[in-house]
């Protein structure tokens, strides 16, 4: 006799089925609740063993509990808004929802054929109206509560596909799609002020028992740390002398190291250096300055902040005072500097660089807690 598992399988799953092992009854407080929660996948198509990897472990834990006596709510669903779909209507001449829904079936079919013990009864799918009403009910909220604002900000663009580009769909400088050269565009965009939150977020983030480095990526993104703002007065040569043609502010944790400020890095957008550009100022790298603005345009911002070899130009002809020693120090533009990070412009302090510093810390805790 041989185990046909095809056949013995089938028939097995059909009757766990019926029995509806894995649903959760939400209103059962006989039992402790555990909510068990996977990053839901995206429908492209097939299963593959990454989505095996994250699965397999959560189902061994969500039966570990079940058979701990513990009330599991262990659901699945598809994150199913996305470029891929775009991208696959385009190339292959169907609907987009069409191939979401086709997809999100067959990885329903193999989702089961493995046995796993989701909750299928909280199913969820993002691209269902039944969805995302709620998201764009979230969005009235905190729209409501003066939470989401619009503004400009700069986005990667496709000239040919007319269309708004992700990171990921910006290889090396140009569009996935079609190959062309990436521009940057200003565009009115909406932003979600988690600022409002910053301390809270950062306050909560001890309580957590994630690793060191991972609590620090998470504050560098949370982007609010204790400091000060500093302003250095910015000159300029026109015609014979030196004058004043504004200031630039720099955010800094650790405001004490002023006095070991030896030159500034703006980010090339920052808007004093489109002044400087276009103005009456005698900048003799006018046109260096520009071709490294123009380079920079077609990097996304993942790519300038992940850039091991730092680059940048000198802004020639402009000088910044230091608000302690009142020195003149140079100012530079360098594309690791972000102008949507912070004030776009940071000091640099070569003995205590301020991500080095940072960066150092973060070890530092690191090794202390082993
Ligand atoms: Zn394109």
């Amino acid at each position: 006799m041989s185990y046909d598992h095809q056949k013995i399988e089938v028939e097995a799953r059909k009757k766990w089925a019926g029995l509806s092992l894995y649903e959760c009854n939400l209103t059962d407080d006989s039992k402790e609740p555990y909510y068990l929660l996977c990053e839901f996948p995206y429908p492209s198509g097939d299963l593959h063993t990454g989505h095996w990897y994250a699965f397999a472990v959560t189902d061994i834990y969500a039966r570990m509990l079940r058979a701990r006596g513990k009330n599991v709510l262990f659901p699945i669903g598809f994150d199913a808004f996305g470029l891929p779909a775009e991208n696959a209507a385009i190339r292959n001449g169907v609907d987009p929802a069409k191939w979401t829904l086709a997809n999100i079936e067959r990885m329903k079919a193999q989702l089961n054929a493995m046995g796993v013990s989701f909750d299928w009864s909280k199913e969820v799918v993002a691209c269902d109206p039944s969805y995302y009403h709620w998201t764009q009910w979230l969005f009235i909220k905190l729209f409501e509560h003066e939470l989401a604002e619009r503004r400009e900000a700069p986005v990667k663009w496709c000239p040919k596909d007319q269309t708004v580009l992700a990171n990921e769909q910006v290889i090396d400088g140009h569009c996935e799609r079609c190959g062309t050269e990436v521009e940057e565009k200003r565009l009115t965009q909406w932003f979600l002020k988690i600022t409002q939150y910053a301390e809270r977020l950062l306050k909560n983030l001890e309580t957590l028992p994630w690793r060191e480095e991972i609590k620090e990526a998470q504050r560098a993104w949370i982007g609010k740390s204790g400091g000060a703002y500093l302003d250095f007065e910015v000159r300029a040569k026109s015609g014979h002398r030196m004058s004043t043609l504004g200031s630039i502010r720099v955010f800094t944790t650790r405001p004490d190291t002023l006095y070991g400020a030896t030159y500034l890095v703006l980010a090339p957008e920052h808007p004093l250096v489109q002044e400087i550009t276009s103005s009456k100022f005698e900048i003799p790298n006018k046109d260096q300055i520009e071709k490294y603005i123009n380079e920079t345009k077609k990097k996304t911002e993942r790519e300038r902040s992940e850039n091991k070899e730092k680059t940048g130009v000198k802004l020639e002809g402009v000088v910044a005072v230091n608000p302690a020693t009142k020195e003149e120090i140079p100012v530079y533009l360098a594309d690791y500097v972000l102008n949507s990070y912070g004030t776009g412009a940071i000091m640099a302090v070569p003995a205590h660089d301020e991500r080095d510093y940072r960066a150092r810390r973060a070890r530092l805790q690191v090794r202390q807690k082993v």
